[in-house]
């Protein structure tokens, strides 16, 4: 493997200790926890309190080289290994992580905000997808045909190298462990970026993929921001590259990935609407709408942010605001919270912004959340459930995604009006229809224009065997994550046509015509 002479190799930070204190936070690479030497450090600050909990290292070129040159290494080796190897790798993966469940979500409360249940949620929303991957020798299998006499076609699926993840702060376990397991089970090795705002729960489940033996190289963490984005873009060592995150990075990331000839998947921003009949289940959809716009404060890609009332339903909007009213707001480490805070102080700022722009554009403001101080947590990125109706489509608070325990509402006549308004949308994440008519939510699910469909289920995130299958504005590339085209987007496909002649061909006459099998 390439040795690095500069820095000094550390062996890692015990788990316990990683989340206990402000510490500078290691690169992984080559099987090895290693001190950065840069001199540009990234604060990470507790969203409760603002207390500096950690450092990030802006990864220095040299260092991000030895990454994806370590990596590309590895592939050499790990290529080869057995998909059974591999299969076994990830099944101790998943009981190490399965174990350190807990530890994980309180490294994620610490620096995310979210609520402890819902940091556990988290992780285990991710460990799904490493149990999956655990079926890799099944999900590789290709297809065969004998295709005339003597004559087999058949497929094989072959990693494709380095993949490079770049990750968002909204879900620091989930969507990591949608990357690094499958495409390391594909047979591929990885360089990761979590996000610089929570990089614990990466760096656990690394600890945890060392000692379920994942070779040295195999899976590599770097840190930083805009340089080390680039590199991954750039390096001609990696050839694919996942991304979650914003529109404005994930376009980027896509475009210069893809100049640079990489395979780039690029999930992007939302605006998820929630569609409210008046038959459906008044006691029901209320309390899905409170869960669904306001937990994890809002920072959900799936969160139900806007809500089209359809005819009465609008009456409800009342009965909404006191359920949001009795959400507590506080830390995340507060056993009776039910949101957190915001990820930083420019996110609370922007979100209230939002808001203001929406009264300032005519909206009512019926729920105002802004300025709520949790009692000990004065110091925090807090707002509280916000709701605003008589939103129009031209309002910037509905055609810009707040991220935040914002709803914004809007109303529709009919079904036909409602759809149309979700479909003239730019994003396609994800919606909802809540009814008890089984015609209007066949049509719903025919008509609208949106990738991920809930029918009376507020956040519909696909499991694991299916695929986050977000449309239009909310996504770049072609492959989704996980599931079959999760697969297929970390790996390409090699089709082989085998003759094995069961006669003499000793004396056979050479042909120029085109070969064709009838
Ligand atoms: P972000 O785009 O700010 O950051 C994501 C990653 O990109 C980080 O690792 C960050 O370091 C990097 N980055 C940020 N700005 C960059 C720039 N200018 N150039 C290069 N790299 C840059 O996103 P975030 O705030 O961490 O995450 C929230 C966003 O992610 C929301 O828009 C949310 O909807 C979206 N998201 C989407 C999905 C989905 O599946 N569609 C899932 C989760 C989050």
């Amino acid at each position: 493997m390439f040795a690095l002479r500069q820095i000094s190799a550390r062996r890692s930070l015990a788990i316990s200790s990683y989340a206990r204190g402000p510490a500078k936070v290691p690169l992984f690479i080559n099987g090895e926890f290693i001190q950065s030497k840069t001199n540009k450090w990234i604060e990470i600050r507790n969203p409760a309190t603002q207390e500096i909990v950690g450092l990030v290292p802006e990864a220095t070129q040299e260092e991000l080289k030895y990454a994806t040159d370590n990596a590309a290494e590895a592939f050499k080796t790990w290529r080869k290994t057995s998909v059974l190897a591999r299969q076994r790798v990830m099944l101790d993966l998943q009981k190490l992580v399965r174990e350190k469940q807990d530890d994980i979500a309180r490294a994620i409360t610490l620096e995310q905000g979210k609520t402890l249940p819902d940091a556990r949620g988290d992780v285990f929303r991710g460990l799904q997808v490493l149990e999956h991957a655990c079926s890799i020798p099944t999900l590789l299998m290709g297809e065969s045909l004998p295709v005339s006499k003597d004559m087999d076609t058949y497929n094989i699926r072959q990693p494709l190298g380095v993949v490079g993840g770049i990750m968002p702060f909204n879900f620091p376990a989930m969507i990591p462990l949608w990357v690094f397991p499958l495409a390391i089970a594909c047979g591929n090795t990885c360089v990761i970026k979590p996000s610089e705002k929570d990089p614990g729960a990466m760096t656990i489940l690394a600890q945890l993929a060392q000692q379920a033996g994942v070779p040295n190289g195999v899976l590599n963490i770097v840190h930083g921001s805009v340089d080390t984005v680039n590199h991954i873009c750039d390096a001609p060592g990696i050839k694919a590259i996942s991304f979650v995150g914003s529109d404005h990075a994930g376009k980027y990331i896509f475009a210069r990935g893809t100049a640079n000839g990489k395979r780039v998947q690029a999930n992007l921003g939302a605006k998820n609407h929630g569609v409210i009949m008046p038959d459906a289940n008044r006691n029901y959809t209320l309390n899905q709408l409170a869960g669904a716009a306001f937990g994890a404060a809002g920072q959900r890609c799936m969160a139900l942010s806007t809500v089209v009332f359809v005819g009465e339903s609008k009456k409800w909007l009342p009965e909404l605001v006191e359920r949001a009213k009795q959400l507590k707001v506080s830390s995340g480490f507060d056993e009776s919270a039910d949101l957190g805070p915001m990820i930083t102080p420019a996110a609370l700022k922007r979100a209230e912004d939002l808001i203001q722009s929406g009264v300032d554009e005519g909206a009512t403001l019926l729920l105002d959340g802004r300025g709520f101080k949790p009692k000990g947590f004065e110091k925090g990125n807090f707002l509280g459930p916000t709701i605003l109706t008589s939103v129009k489509t031209h309002m910037r608070c509905y055609k810009e995604e707040i991220f935040g325990p914002a709803l914004v509402c809007l109303e529709a006549d009919t079904l036909d009006e409602a759809i149309k308004l979700v479909n003239a949308n730019m994003y396609g994440n994800g919606t909802a229809i809540f009814t008890n008519s089984g015609s209007a939510a066949r049509k719903f699910q025919d008509e609208i224009d949106v990738g991920q469909v809930g029918i009376n289920v507020p956040i519909p995130v696909p499991l694991p065997m299916f695929s986050f299958t977000g449309s239009r504005g909310s996504i770049q590339g072609d492959l989704n994550f996980y599931g079959k085209t999760g697969v297929q987007f970390y790996t390409s496909t090699k089709t082989v046509t085998a003759l094995w002649r069961s006669e003499d061909v000793s004396t056979a006459q050479a042909s120029v015509n085109m070969p064709t099998i009838r």
